[in-house]
């Protein structure tokens, strides 16, 4: 079956240790220290291959392991650096951290590349350590440890459209219509199992991709059936394409399966149900002329809702351009930035800088309380403190690392500022 997801486990290689040795030279008793260097480990590095589309290949290799640093040598020799491993993922892969779920990074739009996790560094040969107290250092430092984690790797492709309804409805058949898309077209339930993406070009050049979201089923939300696995893929979609069959082909009543889908958007996730949908009703050559009009019917429970009806034959292809020129538009007005998954989740910063100093002092001149060091500098750096997760991370880390008590102990008071390299915040408890 097509993959999706996948869990794999990842390690950095670690640092080479530091060599001790001493120069043995003739009618020298005693050389001095000529230890070498240990290598750096590898680095676990991820980057998009756009040749890939499935996370199929994490299916059989699960463990992915950078090289270590060899040690030092004698007579000053470094020891070689440790290979990095390189993950290749098809683009839309979010990567999360296995057990708590938060998101590391997501291989999308810019992002084609990614240190995941540092190698460890090599440590010093003992010719580091000679003073002109200590000549024959039997010191040399070890190298940095590896670091490891369980990774999840998610695909969510990247569509400006999601196409949802009940199976059989026609998404297939609008996908095999509009776009470049080849979907398989059947009549019985279930037969699309892979989220199909397919290029929409209108005339105007302002084409747009559509992700037929297939298997979209009462119960999908709780992981009923196959739905659950797909609604994965419209988390990137800007606008959602509800389909359904208007002619009732199958003794459904459309009214009826919008509620329900719906619902199943909002168990899922709020924000999806929220997003701006249209409602495509399909199969229009298959209704009996002189019935109740079954799309007045749709327009009259929707529209006053603000959700537009366009009538539809995917088969005949009446109705489309109609359809497809108004989500256009619909697009042209939304946000142009794709939808990235933001980090949540640190790496890096939590293994391999959590032991580096940091001070908290008060500056009397300024009337500042001032939080630096390498710990500090290098948290700054990995958090986005635009975004509100990674606000709230930085929050924590302020609590986590003590920083906070540091402070209230110095005595600040609520609205005093607080600064840290070039950043000042009023502190509020
Ligand atoms: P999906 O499960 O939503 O992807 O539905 P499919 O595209 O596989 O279509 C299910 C069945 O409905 C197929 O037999 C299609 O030929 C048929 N179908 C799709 N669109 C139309 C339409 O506009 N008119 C009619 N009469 N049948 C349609
Ligand atoms: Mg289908």
């Amino acid at each position: 079956m097509f993959a999706d997801r996948a869990k794999i486990y990842v390690r950095s290689g670690k640092g080479g240790d530091g060599h001790v040795s001493f120069r043995r030279e003739k009618y020298v008793p005693n050389g001095g220290p000529d230890g070498g260097d240990g290598g750096h480990g590898g680095d676990v590095i991820f980057q998009i291959d756009e040749g890939l589309n499935t996370l199929t290949d994490f299916r059989h290799i699960r463990k992915y392991k950078a090289g270590d640093g060899e040690e030092g040598g004698k007579k000053n020799c470094r020891g070689k650096d440790g290979k990095d491993i390189i993950i290749k993922v098809p683009e839309g892969t979010v990567i999360k951290e296995a057990e708590s779920g938060k998101v590391i990074t997501d291989m999308s739009g810019e992002n084609r590349r990614v240190v995941l996790l540092k190698g460890g560094k090599g440590g010093n040969g003992n010719q580091h350590y000679a003073t002109s107290t200590m000549q024959a250092p039997k010191y040399a430092q070890p190298g940095q440890p590896a670091q490891e984690l369980m990774l999840q790797l998610e695909l969510k492709v990247i569509a400006d459209v999601g196409l949802v309804g009940f199976p059989n409805v026609g998404k297939s058949t609008l996908l095999s219509r509009v776009t470049n898309a080849k979907p398989k077209i059947a009549n019985y339930h279930f037969t699309t199992i892979n989220p199909n993406l397919g290029v929409v070009d209108l005339d105007d050049g302002k084409g747009f991709v559509i992700a037929d979201i297939p298997g979209l089923i009462e119960g999908a939300s709780e992981g009923v059936g196959l739905g659950h696995e797909f609604l994965r893929h419209i988390e990137r979609t800007k606008v959602i394409i509800h389909m359904v069959d208007a002619a009732g082909t199958e003794g459904r009543d459309p009214i009826a399966d919008i509620y329900a889908i719906n619902q199943e958007l909002q168990n899922y996730n709020e924000e999806i149900a929220a997003r701006p949908q249209v409602i495509a009703a399909n199969k229009i050559d298959a209704i009996y002329e002189g019935d109740e009009d079954p799309v007045e019917k749709i327009r009259a429970e929707f529209e006053p809702k603000g959700v537009k009806v366009f009538p539809i034959s995917a088969v005949s292809g009446k109705g489309l351009k109609e359809l497809l020129y108004y989500v256009s538009g619909m697009l042209s007005q939304l946000d142009e930035k794709p939808v990235v998954f933001e980090q949540e989740y640190f790496p890096e910063f939590m293994k391999g800088y959590s032991d580096e100093p940091f001070t908290v002092t008060y500056d009397e001149e300024e009337d500042e309380y001032v939080v630096e060091g390498p710990r500090i500098e290098k948290m700054l750096g990995y958090t986005n403190l635009e975004s509100e997760k990674g606000f709230r991370f930085f929050q924590n880390f302020l609590k986590d690392t003590g920083i906070l008590d540091k402070l209230e102990e110095l005595g600040i008071e609520e609205g005093d500022t607080v600064r840290m390299y070039g950043l000042s915040f009023d502190y509020y408890k």
